[in-house]
């Protein structure tokens, strides 16, 4: 491996750890919500049983207010 090689292999590591890290800070700070505990739909906006829905995934998405 020569110098460009190191540094092009680096760069790419770089921006491949920066894309994870900011994955976990955003699922760590809560601004994406992972589907849980529901295999009915990923997202509770689009689910016709929401307003009367109890899941903990309901009841999450409704506490943030989405
Ligand atoms: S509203 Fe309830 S049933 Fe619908 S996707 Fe959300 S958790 Fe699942």
């Amino acid at each position: 491996m020569n110098r460009k090689d190191f540094f092009k292999r680096g760069g790419r590591w770089a921006i491949l750890s920066g894309f994870g890290l900011l994955g976990t800070l955003l699922i760590f700070e809560q601004k994406i919500v992972l589907p849980q505990n529901c295999s009915v739909a990923p997202l509770c906006k689009n689910c016709g049983k929401y307003a009367q829905c109890k899941l903990p995934q309901a009841n999450k998405e409704r506490q943030h207010g989405k």
